[in-house]
């Protein structure tokens, strides 16, 4: 089956093929490192984490590269305000980040460069930019010139004309054109500075992805991701410096991630409309966060309510007892499982379904709701008794489907029991409720049971089912949050 993949540049899917036979050349911009991160900036990791995981399960070899952007104005700006250096407050956010991308259970990426260990790669790039006469150097700061480069607007179909006529903003009378952007600009004190043949300066935003591809790809990758916020101008403008230097193609595939949002506006730091990565990890976890993120399409915008927090919480309860039912079954059962002909065939045309909706552009929410179909397949397949050799076999296929998909997905792949006993806490919170007043019910109920008190146990039994917790009176634990 072809592989289709949204490619900006050509607004439409097209056929994924590759530079190298088998090898995948992916690079996603990453954060600009002056704060702590908001759960949007975490839909791209996810999504590109998806889509390696899965160009790699049809067998590509992925290299991933998601860079720190470590030279910016809001780094400058908090350093001076904290009286540090640059690199302190870089190198915080960078940890920061570090600890909220391990809680999301993703795989690492074989690259993160950072922007101020590639200084020689920049210049080394605009020199040649400068050399095949698309930039020009006035006063020690060195501009690109869109008018030299006929393509430019080809990735965000912007045409010069429209874009000089709509230029509102005071320009530098110095440019060529008002929509030259800065490669290379002077220092100013207390600004990070390197040596340069223009002078002791730093690089412009742009040219750093740019730069970092090239000293880890070459001129060319096939994959270049990002939010969708990024398609102008700065990956027109990666375009620009890269084909303006290598003089090829410099990416083959554009994909683009929607935002997040919060109610009908963009989640951003500069709207204040945010949850930071770190306080949602507080509350729920890595999982319900890639559960509500790939449960949707990744090109569609996806608000974040708590409704949807709780129906992820809720879908993933479902999955996570089916899972842990299947375990237990496999558990009980000696004998050796013999094959359920029908559960095979129907899990086979699951997996049929899940390849096309993969396929086709990643369509994970497809792939989520045959998941679910699957679920409730393996739930109603298993004899009443669960002890038969076929529901054996039923448990293991269904787990191993769990597993594979889940790889993929980075999702279902925790400890059942251990994450029904968390998935128990986060329904409890997102009612309000806490655990220790329910410890203090359970406890109060046990009492009466023991002193043989049956109606005052009962009536604590219907106070705990009002607060959405169901008592068990078999397990160890003693309760479990009704979904
Ligand atoms: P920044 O640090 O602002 O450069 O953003 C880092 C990455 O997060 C970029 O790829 C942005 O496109 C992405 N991003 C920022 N806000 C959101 C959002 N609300 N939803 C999805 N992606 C976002
Ligand atoms: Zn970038």
């Amino acid at each position: 089956m072809e592989q289709l993949v949204y490619n900006t540049l050509a607004n439409k899917k097209e056929v994924f093929k590759t530079l190298e036979p088998g090898k995948v050349k992916l690079y996603l911009c990453g954060p600009t490192v002056y704060d702590y991160l908001h759960i949007g900036n975490f839909r791209g990791p996810i999504v590109f984490n998806m889509i390696r995981n899965w160009l790699e399960f049809t067998g590509y070899d992925v290299t991933f590269a998601y860079n720190y952007t470590d030279v910016d104005d809001k780094i400058i700006k908090k350093a001076q305000a904290e009286n540090v250096d640059s690199r302190v407050i870089s190198e915080r956010y960078i940890k920061a980040f570090e600890e909220d991308f391990n809680n999301l259970k993703l795989k690492p990426h074989e690259f993160n460069p950072k922007v101020t260990d590639h200084i020689d790669a920049i210049i080394e790039l605009i020199e040649g930019i400068l050399k095949n006469g698309k930039a020009y150097e006035i006063d020690g700061e060195v501009f690109f010139s869109i008018n030299d480069f006929e393509t430019y607007g080809g990735l965000s179909k912007k045409k010069l004309d429209d874009l000089e006529a709509g230029s509102r903003v005071e320009v530098d009378s110095r440019k060529r054109n008002p929509h030259d952007f800065v490669l290379w600009k002077p220092s100013k004190e207390n600004e990070p500075a390197w040596d340069s043949p223009w002078g002791k300066g730093r690089p412009g935003w742009h040219i750093e992805c740019s730069a970092m591809v090239k000293a880890i790809f070459g001129d060319s990758i096939d994959i270049h991701g990002g939010g969708i916020d990024l398609i102008f101008p700065h990956h027109e403008n990666e375009i620009a410096q890269s084909e303006a230097c290598n003089c090829t193609k410099y990416c083959n595939y554009w994909i683009h991630n929607e935002f997040i949002s919060m109610g009908d506006e963009k989640m951003s730091k500069s709207l204040g409309n945010v949850i930071t990565a770190n306080n949602f990890m507080k509350t729920y976890d890595g999982e319900v966060l890639k559960f509500l993120y790939l449960n949707a399409h990744y090109r569609s915008r996806l608000s974040v309510t708590d409704e949807k927090i709780r129906q992820s919480v809720s879908a993933l309860y479902r999955v996570y007892s089916a899972k842990n039912l299947a375990e237990q079954v496999i558990e009980k059962i000696e004998a050796t499982a013999v094959e359920s002909k029908n559960f095979s065939k129907e899990l086979k045309a699951f997996e049929d379904k899940i390849s096309e909706s993969m396929h086709d552009d990643f369509n994970t929410a497809e792939t989520i709701s045959v998941v679910f179909e699957a679920t409730r397949l393996f739930n109603s397949s298993l004899t009443k008794k669960r002890k038969s050799v076929e529901d054996k076999a039923i448990a293991q296929s269904y787990l191993k489907f769990l597993d594979s998909y889940g790889q993929i997905l980075a999702l279902f792949c925790e400890d059942s029991s251990s994450y029904l006993d968390s998935l128990d806490e986060m329904i409890l919170s997102l009612n309000s409720i806490s655990k220790s007043e329910v410890e203090k019910l359970l406890a109060d109920r046990n009492e009466a049971r023991n002193n043989k008190k049956w109606e005052q146990s009962d009536l604590i039994r219907d106070q705990l089912a009002q607060l959405g917790v169901e008592v068990l009176d078999g397990s160890a634990k003693g309760w479990r949050s009704k979904v």
